[in-house]
C-alpha cells in the first residue's frame, strides 16, 4: 500500500478522532462519519481516567467469583442477562476462558509494556499549531478508598501482580483518618485508603470537543448523522455506503466503531467479538468538591471531578449496545457509593448516561490492517479506550503511512 492521501474513519469517538489526528500528522486529508456525532458513544460519559497503574485486564480471576446468581441480579456491578444471542455467548466463553491466574498474567504483560506510552501520546496531541487545548490533569494523588482494611488487600494485591509483570506503580497506604483529610467528602465509611502517584485524568466531553475541533483547524471534515451500512472495496480505492444512500471514496478506511464494530469488520476477516459492556454515569454536586479522582475498587465505582460537578460511574453490563438506560443500574451505583461519601444530594442527579464499552474476550484492542490492505481497525479497548486512544491513533497512523509497525502494535493483530 502506497501512504493514503485521503482516508475515511467511521466513528467519532476517542480512538477515531486520535487517529484522524495523527494521520493529519503525516499529511494525509481526513473525513470522519458518524452516524451520531463527536463522542456519541463511550467517549462521553466515562470517569476520564489516564492510570497506567489501574490500566488492568478485565479478566480478572475473581470477576466470576460473585456467582451466576449475583451477575443476573440487576443491582450487581457485573450484571449478565439470561441470554440466547450467540454472539454474546461466544464472547462469554471466550471471556471465561481468559479468567485464570495465567490467562491474566499474560494480558498483565502487554498493560504493563504499554505503560506510560498513553501518557506520552496525550502530551503529543496538545503540542503544535492547532493543537488540543483541553489539558489533561495530573491526578496527584490519585485516591481509592474502602471500607476495609480487608478489601484494600484486593487492590494491593493487583499491583504486586503489576510488578511481577514488569510493570510499575507508585502507592502509599493511608488510614481512614488521612484519606478523609484530603478529601473531606468522604464519610465514615471509608476506612482505608491508597494513594496513587503519576496518574493523570480529563474531563471527557471536554476533551472530546477540544480533540474534534483541533481535527477540524487541521482540515479534518467530520460528518454527523452518517450511518455506515457497508464497506466495498475496488482494486484502487474503497468506499463506505451510507444508510441514506450516501457515500464517501477514498484511498483507505479505518473502521473505528467501538461497541458496534462486528457488523462492518466481520466480511474483512475480523472473528473476535466485541461485545458491548455497558456502564452507567451521572454528576451530583457535594457540598465540598472533590479536587482528585476517587475509586472504590469493592464496590467497583470510579468518581472524577469535571470542574464544578462531580461525575460518578460504575457497572459493566453485557448487553445490547443499543438498549435504552436501565434506572436500576443508577440506583444499584448510589446504593454502593453513597456510604462512602458525605454531604452529597443523591437525588441531585445531572447528566444520566449509559455507555457501551468495546470489549473483547481477551481483553486486548483489535489494531490494525484487516484482510483488506485499504481496511484498517481501532477499536475493542474496553475499560481502557480514552487512556489508550491517543496511542492506538499514533501506532495505527504510522503503520498506515509507512512510517513502521510499533512493536506493540503485534499484539493487537485484527485477525487474531
Ligand atoms: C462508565 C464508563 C467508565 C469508563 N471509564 C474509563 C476511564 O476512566 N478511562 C478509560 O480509558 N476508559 C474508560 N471507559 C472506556 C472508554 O469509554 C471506551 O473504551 C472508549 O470510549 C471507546 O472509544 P471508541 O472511540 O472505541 O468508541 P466510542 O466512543 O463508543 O465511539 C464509537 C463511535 O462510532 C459511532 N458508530 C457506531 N457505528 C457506526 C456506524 N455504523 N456508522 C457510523 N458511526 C458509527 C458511534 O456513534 C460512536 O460515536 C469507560 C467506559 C464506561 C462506560
Amino acid at each position: 500500500m502506497q501512504h493514503p492521501e485521503h482516508v475515511v474513519v467511521v466513528g467519532a469517538g476517542i480512538v477515531g478522532l486520535s487517529t484522524a489526528w495523527h494521520l493529519q500528522e503525516q499529511g494525509v486529508r481526513v473525513t470522519i462519519v458518524d452516524r451520531t456525532g463527536v463522542s456519541a458513544g463511550s467517549s462521553w460519559g466515562n470517569a476520564g481516567w489516564l492510570t497506567p497503574a489501574l490500566t488492568l485486564p478485565l479478566s480478572e480471576p475473581s470477576v466470576f467469583a460473585t456467582g451466576a446468581k449475583a451477575m443476573l441480579d440487576p443491582a450487581s456491578p457485573l450484571y449478565i442477562p439470561l441470554t440466547t444471542d450467540p454472539s454474546l455467548i461466544k464472547f462469554l466463553a471466550g471471556f471465561a476462558r481468559h479468567c485464570t491466574p495465567g490467562k491474566w498474567r499474560e494480558a498483565m504483560k502487554v498493560f504493563s509494556e504499554i505503560g506510560s506510552t498513553g501518557l506520552d501520546a496525550f502530551a503529543e496531541l496538545a503540542e503544535g499549531s492547532n493543537a488540543v487545548t483541553e489539558p489533561t490533569k495530573p491526578a496527584e494523588p490519585f485516591l481509592a478508598a474502602f471500607a476495609s482494611e480487608k478489601d484494600r488487600q484486593g487492590l494491593v494485591h493487583e499491583f504486586e501482580g503489576i510488578r511481577e509483570a514488569g510493570g510499575s506503580v507508585d502507592f502509599d497506604l493511608m488510614t481512614g483518618a488521612e484519606i478523609r483529610a484530603l478529601e473531606p467528602t468522604l464519610g465514615s465509611g471509608v476506612t482505608a485508603g491508597v494513594k496513587i502517584h503519576d496518574q493523570r485524568f480529563i474531563n471527557p466531553p471536554n476533551f472530546m470537543e477540544s480533540l474534534a475541533d483541533s481535527v477540524r483547524k487541521r482540515g479534518g471534515e467530520i460528518i454527523d448523522g452518517f450511518t455506515v451500512s457497508d464497506v466495498r472495496e475496488s482494486s484502487n480505492s474503497v468506499t463506505v455506503i451510507g444508510s441514506s444512500g450516501r457515500s464517501l471514496t477514498a484511498d483507505s478506511v479505518v473502521l473505528a466503531t467501538g461497541a458496534w464494530l462486528n457488523s462492518l469488520t466481520r466480511k474483512f476477516g475480523v472473528r473476535q467479538v466485541v461485545q458491548a459492556g455497558r456502564g452507567y454515569s451521572f454528576t451530583v454536586k457535594p457540598e465540598v468538591m472533590p479536587t482528585h479522582p476517587i475509586y472504590f475498587p469493592a464496590q467497583r465505582v470510579a468518581c472524577t471531578p469535571l470542574g464544578d460537578r462531580f461525575r460518578v460511574a460504575g457497572m459493566m453490563e453485557f448487553r445490547d449496545a443499543d438498549a435504552p438506560l436501565d434506572e436500576r443500574r443508577i440506583q444499584a451505583i448510589i446504593k454502593a457509593a453513597s456510604p462512602m461519601y458525605t454531604g452529597i444530594d443523591w437525588e441531585d442527579r445531572q447528566e444520566e448516561w449509559v455507555g457501551a464499552r468495546p470489549c473483547t474476550a481477551d481483553g486486548l484492542p483489535l489494531i490494525g490492517a484487516t484482510k483488506s490492505p485499504r481496511v484498517h481497525v481501532a477499536g475493542g479497548h474496553g475499560m481502557w479506550g480514552v487512556a489508550l486512544g491517543p496511542l492506538t491513533g499514533k501506532m495505527l497512523a504510522a503503520e498506515m503511512t509507512g512510517q513502521g509497525t510499533a512493536p506493540l502494535m503485534r499484539h493487537f493483530s485484527p485477525l487474531r
